[in-house]
């Protein structure tokens, strides 16, 4: 399993063996690595190792003093930039290197969190869409395990929500999630035949609080913008286009291929999946497809089992899952673009996104290359 903390080997391997990899990989990419270093008091060293050592179940440190103080004295850290996009990450050694990727205090989130979900059924308004929400004034999109409300408090003149027949968010079979996509979809089509001029699809699904979520109940947003794509999805499109102007290549299979190179991607038939090098926040997976989610059921299962391994073997509890669509009464080469991040821990106090995130770089714990791993096994196992 490789990790961030290598990339620059992994580069420097790949430059011999696979032709033009470096022109390629600074073409679009810069890394740039360093060290970190600090003095540790001896009053604070126990305390420290403490924080950061590796512990047995009983909470006794099974790691040598002396090896936890120099992985805090020089922590390495890999900085990366995407030119085009301008998206940046900074992965620091201490995070990404920590033992294991589950937390230790899983079983206890996970009894937690059922009697949330359990309590929250009390009273909860989706539990009854048809009655304690209010609808599109064209009426309401039903599949057999979904159906639409319009949103109380939209975000934009068309945005209503999918509301899952299933209470608990992470509660859902294939047919079930299949389920939810169409029933978004048929909602796109029918604003569309509404009014024309609404015309980019846009559906993501915040689950639970710590993603954005202000009801526990199962439910994914939906949205129709008008004239040009939400303004994120845009900047993207801008960027592949400048990137097609200034290179005349394809953004998306180039970025693609340096992912796949690396052994942060691979591609099931028509879609690629690939683990970003610069995600947004923690655990990031892309899906890239240029078939609509809803007309293939390849896709739909994709997306479907990363859900599951996420929430499943990465214990994820709370995540934003988004899919943005090309226009829906134009064929060009914008593919449908799938975004899932984990948000964190709903019974940690602090939130995954302060400053850095906001206004200067992400800073990412998650190790890329061992979240592609994770999802590739489990991929292959079920
Ligand atoms: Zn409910």
């Amino acid at each position: 399993m490789g990790s961030m903390m290598d990339l620059n080997q992994k580069i420097s391997k790949l430059k011999n063996l696979e032709g033009k990899f470096s022109e390629n990989f600074n073409s679009i990419f810069e890394v740039d690595c360093s060290t970190g270093t600090m003095q540790i008091p001896p009053t604070f060293e126990s305390k420290i190792c403490d924080y950061f050592g590796e512990k047995d179940e009983n909470g006794h440190l099974i790691e040598d003093k002396a090896k936890i103080l120099e992985r805090i004295k020089n922590q390495k850290i890999v900085k990366i930039f995407n030119k085009w996009t301008n998206q940046g990450a900074l992965f620091n050694s201490l995070r990404t290197e920590r033992p294991g990727m589950k937390n230790k205090n899983e079983q206890e989130a996970r009894d937690k969190l059922k009697i949330l979900i359990r309590e929250s059924e009390r009273n909860c308004d989706f539990c009854q869409a048809s009655i304690y929400t209010p609808e599109d004034t064209f009426g309401r999109i039903e599949g057999k395990h979904s159906i639409t409300a319009a949103n109380v408090a939209k975000y934009d003149a068309w945005s209503s929500l999918v509301i899952f027949k299933n209470h608990n968010p992470l509660k859902f079979n294939l047919i079930e999630f299949s389920d939810y996509l169409d029933t978004g979809f048929n909602w796109f089509k029918k604003v569309f035949q509404e009014d024309e001029s609404y015309k980019f699809p846009f559906f993501v699904w915040n689950c639970l609080y710590k993603a954005g979520a202000s009801q526990i109940h199962g439910h994914a947003q939906i949205l129709m913008s008008k004239d040009y794509p939400y303004a994120r999805v845009e900047h993207f499109k801008k960027a592949s286009l400048k990137y097609q102007e200034q290179t005349g290549r394809d953004y998306y299979p180039d970025w693609y291929q340096l992912h796949s190179t690396l052994g942060l991607a691979f591609s099931t038939g028509e879609f690629q999946v690939v683990a970003s090098l610069t995600p947004t926040k923690e655990k990031e997976i892309i899906i890239l497809s240029t078939i609509s989610p809803v007309e293939n059921q390849v896709l739909k299962n994709i997306i479907y089992k990363t859900l599951r391994c996420f929430i499943d073997v990465m214990g994820v509890q709370s995540f934003n899952l988004s899919i943005s669509c090309p226009a829906i009464d134009q064929e060009d080469d914008t593919p449908y673009v799938i975004n899932l991040v984990d948000r964190g821990s709903l019974f940690r106090p602090t939130v995954d996104m302060g400053g850095m995130e906001l206004f200067g770089s992400t800073v990412v714990a998650d190790d890329p290359f061992k979240i592609i791993e994770i999802l590739k096994r489990y991929l292959n196992s079920s």
